[in-house]
């Protein structure tokens, strides 16, 4: 009998699919320093949280592009997860991680009676594993080379690196955290949240310009 996947073989599959993207979704690992890393849905709640640590009630308004994204996804999921939870008749927990360990604890009955379904909540959970992660993932801060600080015009930061103590590395001094929103300068510790950053930009792209004029030519 040649190979043929039969309905229950693909069912199966998807299943195993549909469990290893929940797992990502609401388990927390145990990472290799030991740390423990939170789900990627309590990871996205994090984002979404306002101002979480320092950025605290600066912001009058404009949320960051990342918090924003942060923030339409979690509806997203929560808007998907309350209609699916209602035509299961399930009630709707307050967490989202607890929303989709509900709505995932079906899946063997989809399984069986429903693969389509099956199939679709799959692509769903997918989805939003790689959603998470495209948002999340992305190295936190940028450095911004060239450019000294408005503040105290340093425009490199020592590092002592783990691996070799020999002697410090020089590092840029003023990075962008794009989850953040924010420009640090890690020789002063001033921060500049993105709404400024026009501001700033405009102050660089002078110091830019000086630089060009003094030295060129
Ligand atoms: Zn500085």
């Amino acid at each position: 009998m040649s190979r043929q996947l039969t309905d229950a073989d693909q069912a199966l599959r998807q299943r195993i699919a549909f469990d290893a993207a929940i797992d990502q979704l609401t388990r927390p690992v145990l990472a290799q320093d030991q740390a423990i890393v939170p789900s990627l849905l309590d990871q996205l709640a994090d984002a979404v949280q306002p101002g979480s640590e320092h950025t605290g009630k600066t912001a009058t308004g404009s949320r960051p592009p990342a918090a924003m994204d942060a923030l339409a996804l979690a509806a997203d999921i929560g808007v998907e997860m309350r209609q699916a939870l209602a035509v299961l008749g399930e009630h709707v927990p307050p967490a989202p991680v607890d929303q989709v360990r509900a709505w995932a604890a079906h899946a063997e009955r989809w399984q069986h009676e429903a693969p389509d379904y099956l199939t679709y909540a799959t692509d769903r959970a997918g989805y939003w594993v790689h959603a998470i992660r495209t948002l999340l993932d992305p190295p936190r801060r940028y450095p911004l080379r060239g450019h000294a600080c408005p503040s105290c015009w340093e425009t490199t930061v020592s590092v002592w690196s783990d691996s070799n103590d020999e002697a410090p590395l020089r590092r840029t001094a003023l990075t962008i955290d794009v989850q953040r929103a924010e420009a640090t300068c890690g020789a002063c510790e001033a921060t500049w949240p993105l709404d400024q950053w026009q501001q700033l930009a405009a102050l660089l792209l002078q110091q830019q310009q000086h630089d060009t004029l003094s030295v060129g030519v």
